[in-house]
């Protein structure tokens, strides 16, 4: 393999940006230009999922390449401990300069605070979106402004300081998160109604309950913080449920819409600056978002909607442009891959695997089989998911909610029965019709059912205790 220069690193990540809202990704409610043009000039990965799709937990995954079960961040209370090892901490080990700009939402004080960079401001927890506070270690301090654009003004200054020697950046915004406020320079855009997607009617009678325990509805569950208006009285509830979803989407977009000029104004830096070519960039979100399937908004559920993530990546110096790939990779992959890019040696207890001969063309193989998931945070007190794992292959996805909060903090301790779904995603794209108990799915079922046990325990998790051990197999 030939020498090359060490490449910079920028990673923008955003919070709960759904892959149909982007146009890479084929939208059909707005367009994302800037996101785009990674895409364009890099790789588009379209079965990037996570291991648990939420905030806390996925970022975690990002940041030291394990599962939940093993950073230990479980749910949206559980912190980080500064004693993993991350790609940042080995990155700065090997003379990296590293900056972190954003949402951090891993905890705060000592044992907790970001850890490995030079320079970091963090917002605290969640954040605000308009004259925002930021955690450093000099202490908080304020600034004026919309949040997307103060972290894109402090990354850019940030990287403007940084010369020759290789640089990593992460500008973490907090956008398009609840309660979607945008900035009022974009209050003219999507006036227009915006298209229903096909599942808005879901009734779920395909699947199991959870789907239908969970308060993740749009018609029921969208609250007045979140639609900043009095749906007009006349309406009926079918038509307050579009209603509540123009109003929602025209937010969500328009948060989106800021995101998108600060990826333009990032990438242009690197551009007007002779970096683009030598620079891993990457955009992605933490996790997917429901922009109204299934009725829905939020996230969650290892269905699709939440379980993929938009992740695009460019590096034109070594992967060739305008390519994507459907081969399942996982967020505990992205790690790996910025190491491998920089020459570094992944941390031993790492889990994913490099993408980067992938996406260099060197080995294009797939690097897994199936994808473990599991989420945690039990009927907690805002949407009431029940806690659940699974595996997704290539065609088919098992879950097993074994809905038990086992004392998990912010989780409910109430117990239900538990129930497992099976889904054919070529036949059903969608998930409207679990197969579980469909007598001609029973021999792939217990295959599947014995590929989620060996591949759990593998990775080092343990099955639920509700779990029947699979024939074949002993506890
Ligand atoms: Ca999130």
């Amino acid at each position: 393999m030939s020498v090359h220069r060490r490449p910079n690193f920028v990673f923008i990540l955003t919070d709960d940006h759904a892959s149909n809202a982007i146009s890479a990704y084929g939208s059909v409610v707005n367009t994302t230009p800037g996101i785009d043009a990674i895409a364009e000039a890099g790789m588009r990965f379209d079965r990037a999922l996570v291991e648990n799709s939420l905030c806390t937990p996925s970022r975690a995954a990002i940041l030291t390449g394990t599962y939940s079960h093993t950073s230990a961040v479980t749910t949206l209370s559980t912190q980080l401990s500064n004693d993993h090892e991350t790609f940042i901490t080995a990155l700065k080990a090997a003379g990296y300069r590293t900056a972190m700009f954003g949402k951090w939402h891993l905890g705060h004080g000592e044992g907790y605070d970001p850890t490995g960079f030079d320079h970091w401001e963090v917002l605290p927890d969640q954040g605000e979106y308009f004259d925002p506070q930021f955690l450093t270690a000099d202490g908080p301090v304020q600034h004026e402004g919309y949040v997307t654009d103060v972290l894109t003004e402090r990354a850019l200054s940030w990287m403007a300081e940084q010369g020759d020697e290789p640089y990593c950046v992460l500008v973490w915004h907090k956008a398009p998160h609840r309660p979607w406020l945008p900035h009022p320079r974009h209050s003219d855009l999507f006036t227009d109604p915006i298209p229903l997607p096909p599942t808005f009617d879901d009734d779920y009678e395909g699947r199991g309950t959870p789907a239908h325990h969970a308060t993740m509805r749009i018609a029921d569950y969208l609250a007045d913080v979140d639609l900043k208006q009095q749906p007009p009285t006349e309406l009926d509830y079918a038509e307050r449920a579009v209603w509540k979803y123009q109003r929602y989407m025209q937010d969500y977009l328009r948060c989106v819409a800021a995101v998108d000029e600060s990826v333009q104004a990032l990438t242009g830096f690197l551009t007007e600056n002779g970096q683009f070519d030598d620079t891993v960039t990457v955009y992605g979100s933490d996790q997917g978002f429901y922009l109204g399937e299934h009725g829905w908004f939020d996230k969650r559920f290892m269905y699709e909607e939440s379980l993929r993530m938009p992740l695009v990546l460019s590096y034109p110096s070594r992967v060739a442009a305008g390519r994507a790939s459907d081969t399942l990779v996982s967020n505990v992959d992205i790690a790996q891959t910025i190491l491998d890019f920089a020459g570094v040696a992944a941390p031993a207890a790492m889990q994913g695997a490099s993408l980067a001969p992938m996406l260099t063309g060197e080995d294009p193989a797939p690097v897994r089989a199936a994808h473990y998931y599991r989420f945690y945070e039990h009927d907690d007190h805002m949407h009431h998911v029940w806690a659940h794992y699974g595996i997704r292959t290539e065609r088919y996805k098992l879950i097993y909610f074994y809905a038990d909060g086992m004392g998990l903090p912010n989780a409910s301790n109430v117990t239900y029965p538990p129930e497992w779904e099976l889904f054919d995603l070529e036949k059903d794209p969608h998930e409207l019709h679990s197969m579980h108990l469909d007598p001609a799915y029973s021999g792939i079922r217990d295959e599947l059912t014995l590929q989620l046990w060996d591949l759990q325990l593998a990775l080092g998790d343990s099955p639920h205790p509700r779990q029947p051990v699979p024939e074949g197999r002993t506890s």
